[in-house]
């Protein structure tokens, strides 16, 4: 059964506006690292003796109790937050729309100022709730460089790599809606929520291609991670990439979060074809650097995502020798029903085929690969929208939404 979101609760403009934003002006605080908000402390004329504090009582404000607005800074006086505030920016990014399904995934569609000239950028994020968990689709670029061909991002340029404060804005957003920072006035002034948080987890699989990003991205791993802050398991990040093969043992190394694959093909030949970074960084390659992950372990395994498309990649042969090229790995493969775009030459494998591939997997060890049908509507929000939504007005892209919808339906 395919999940249709529920859309006749969209927010209206004037409902937004109420959750708007003021586009920064002044440098943003938000994704710096503690060093480097030291020296814009520094700069702003906080002497070198109360740095550190500073630093430490800011990083609590802005990651633990996630205010946006200084004059929340309770424990700070008055005149400090006015030099800060006269100085730097921690305002959230404007929320254009935001959408609830009838199974409680959410999508954001955020608008982040232009650098310099130009339009403002907008991009997506997408929350998924599910039994235990809450994952949070985060992007890491506006368009991709990269052109894999049954990939709607890969049919927009590069507009820009996102800054590490845009990326970790996304997380921020997404705590403020879900209600995962509380009040910090509760009576037992609690850090988490009683029920617990709702973004338990993160997956770098929204727009773009983060380790084209590396640097930016990075840097906002390390601040959702750190564990005086947003607190996040680094087991529970995981970054995709299309194999991006030099920056895969820097991500272990520097970032230590669990990796993703878009294999997507098991010959070079098909995946020159599907995933064209496979010209640069062969099958062989890739493979090398997965089987040096660092960390890699059974507890620790990479994902091998697998995208089925009919009559291209989902013969039994291709499972065959996907068996064997990830042999040794330790891994998880995950098989995703294909979501069409107007304009795509590709058609979903037929539901049969793909258990049928799911289940010669299975039989050689890898569990559950299946993203289920309720994923398809979340990976049509993941990245594969939000290209049209600069262009079309929103009823053209309710409609789009409805298409993608109905193609999932079984
Ligand atoms: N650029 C990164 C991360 C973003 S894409 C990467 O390629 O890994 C997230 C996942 O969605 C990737 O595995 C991608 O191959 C897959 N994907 C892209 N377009 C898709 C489509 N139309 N249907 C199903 N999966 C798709
Ligand atoms: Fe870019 Fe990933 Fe889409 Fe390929 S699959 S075009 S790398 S976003």
């Amino acid at each position: 059964m395919a999940v249709s979101l529920d859309l006749t609760h969209p927010q209206t403009r004037a409902e937004t506006d109420a959750l708007v934003a003021k586009t920064p002006l002044r440098p943003s605080l938000v994704g710096l690292s503690r060093e480097e908000m030291g020296d814009a402390l520094r700069e702003a004329g906080v002497a070198e003796k109360q740095i550190r504090m500073r630093v430490s009582q800011l990083w609590h404000w802005l990651y633990i109790r996630g205010v946006s607005d200084f004059s929340e800074m309770k424990n700070l006086s008055k005149d400090f937050r006015q030099i800060l505030a006269d100085r730097f920016d921690i305002a959230r990014p404007k929320i254009i729309e935001e959408q609830v399904s009838n199974d409680g995934t959410r999508k954001w569609l955020l608008q982040f100022p232009s650098m310099g000239a130009g339009k403002p950028v907008e991009v997506e994020t997408v929350y998924i709730p599910e039994e235990g968990r809450g994952t949070l689709c985060i992007s890491s670029q506006v368009g991709c460089t990269l052109t894999c061909s049954f990939c709607h991002t890969g049919t927009q340029k590069l507009v820009r790599n996102l800054t590490a404060g845009e990326i970790l804005a996304q997380l921020l957003v997404a705590r403020d809606r879900l209600g995962d920072f509380p009040d910090a006035d509760t009576p037992q002034g609690a850090i988490v929520p009683l029920e617990g948080r709702k973004v338990s987890n993160i997956v770098m699989m929204g727009m773009g291609e983060p380790l084209y990003n590396f640097d930016h991205v990075k840097k906002a791993l390390l601040i959702a991670t750190d564990g005086d802050g947003l607190s996040l398991s680094r087991r529970r990040v995981t970054l995709s990439t299309s194999g991006v093969v030099p920056n895969i043992q820097r991500t272990g190394d520097e970032i230590g979060v669990m990796l993703a694959i878009s294999l997507h093909a098991v010959t070079d030949e098909l995946r020159d074809e599907l995933v064209p970074i496979n010209k640069k960084y062969p099958l062989k390659d890739l493979m090398d650097a997965c089987r040096n992950y660092p960390g890699l372990s059974n507890a620790k395994r990479i994902t091998f995502e697998y995208v089925m498309l009919k009559g291209v990649n989902d013969s039994l042969e291709d499972a065959k020798g996907l068996v064997r090229l990830l042999k040794g790995i330790p891994a998880k493969i995950n098989l995703i029903p294909f979501n069409p775009w107007p304009g795509s030459v590709y058609e979903c494998s037929d539901w049969e085929q793909i258990e049928k591939f799911a289940d010669f997997i299975n039989a050689n060890g890898y569990a559950s690969p299946i993203r289920t049908p309720r994923g398809r509507d979340i990976l049509a929000a993941c990245g594969q929208l939000k290209s049209e939504s600069e262009r079309l007005r929103k009823s053209e892209r309710l409609a789009l939404e409805a298409m993608m919808i109905a193609g999932h339906g079984e």
